[in-house]
């Protein structure tokens, strides 16, 4: 038994969509793909009137090296919010198999679910977001295709060490693939999950430019497994998911004046991230500060709604996530720029005084 056993057999035997890009690279004259062979009239429109590379070979290795994989074991899509839409498609059948997913976590699991018609199974959280694995696996069911862990987990900001997922992936081996999230990881500083890939073949980890990389716009997202896997999700990712623009600004990002930049920000938001725990935990009507391996915080409050009400008024968005199960006290609270983060306290000093 491999991990392709519990994917789709219909997925498996699919003859996916083949472009035009697919069936005949180079050349000068370019008249196999229906495109406009005169570029739009628009700044930057030098290019676009091409479709794009559907995985360019730079970006690939590039991602390859920052995450420590093997270029073919990763599949870049249109932010992982899609990598999650194509797990879910590839291993769930309509009205029979199931996610499991550990509420309060990242919300997209469930919805990408719905929308395919499997079922969600949840093993909520322990009391300070702590994950049980041996919880957890007693949720499994027979039809538990895919189990997310979202780590560290958005919005409780805790983290899920190495050994715990490798005790899960190897637990979960013929049952059911470990999906494992980890869109704040350079927040965090625990080793990556993509070193299971190596040990087990039902591991999938999720990574994204959008938080650690400030590239949310251009909607880069990777998802590492073993070849097999990255095989069949190439067979249903859409045609041309990487527009060029998004693209370039990926692969600049990854430059080494890019990285420069992002270990300078990083280094900002964990320095912002360490005050503001200490400096909201000392406010009168903030009951706890969650400890955060992420760039937001979980902050519960004596009155959260009247709290948002007033960030709100002075300009300031947070999220309100007073609707999870466990945090009906709660806000998230992006770690901003420190004068961004000096503004909240400064409205929640005022609002304590009033
Ligand atoms: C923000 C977020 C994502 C989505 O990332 P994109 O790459 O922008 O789609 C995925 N997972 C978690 C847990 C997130 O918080």
């Amino acid at each position: 038994m491999t991990v392709l056993d519990l994917a789709r057999a219909d997925i498996r035997a699919l003859v996916p969509y083949s472009s035009a890009r697919m069936e005949a690279s180079g050349g000068t004259v370019l008249l196999n793909a229906n495109e406009s062979s005169r570029p739009p009239n628009v700044p930057g429109g030098e290019g676009l009137n091409r479709y794009p590379d559907p995985q360019p070979r730079a970006l690939v290795n590039g991602l390859a090296e920052l995450y420590g994989s093997d270029p073919s074991r990763l599949l870049v899509t249109r932010g992982s919010d899609e990598a999650i839409d194509l797990l879910v498609r590839a291993f769930c059948r309509a009205g029979q198999d199931a996610i499991l997913i550990s509420p309060p976590t990242f919300g997209m699991y469930a919805v990408c679910a719905r929308i395919q018609g499997a079922q969600v199974l949840e093993c909520p959280l322990g009391d300070a977001g702590t994950l049980d694995p041996a919880r957890l696996l007693a949720a499994v069911t027979p039809h538990t295709r895919l189990v997310f862990v979202c780590a560290p987990n958005n919005p409780t900001g805790n983290r899920v060490d190495i050994d715990t997922l490798r005790y899960l992936a190897t637990a979960l081996a013929d049952r059911a693939v470990l999906v494992v999230d980890e869109a704040y990881a350079e927040f965090s500083g625990v080793e990556s999950a993509v070193t299971l890939v190596d040990e087990v073949d039902n591991v999938a980890v999720l990574r994204t430019l959008s938080k650690a990389w400030s590239l949310a716009g251009a909607r880069i997202g990777t998802v590492i497994a073993r070849d097999e896997v990255i095989d069949l999700l190439r067979r249903i990712i859409p045609p041309y998911p990487l527009p060029s623009p998004c693209v370039d600004a990926a692969l600049g990002a990854l430059s080494e004046e890019g990285r420069r930049l992002q270990r300078h920000h990083l280094q900002e938001i964990l320095t912002e991230r360490a005050r503001m725990t200490v400096e909201l935990a000392n406010l009168p009507g903030v009951r706890e500060v969650l400890p955060s391996h992420a760039n937001f915080l979980a902050v519960r409050f004596d009155d959260a709604s009247t709290t948002y009400r007033r960030l709100y008024a002075a300009g300031i968005v947070v999220r309100d996530i007073t609707k999870y199960p466990g945090l009906g006290d709660a806000l998230r609270i992006t770690v901003g720029t420190g004068n961004e983060n000096d503004r909240v306290l400064a409205v929640l000093r005022a609002g304590a005084s009033a």
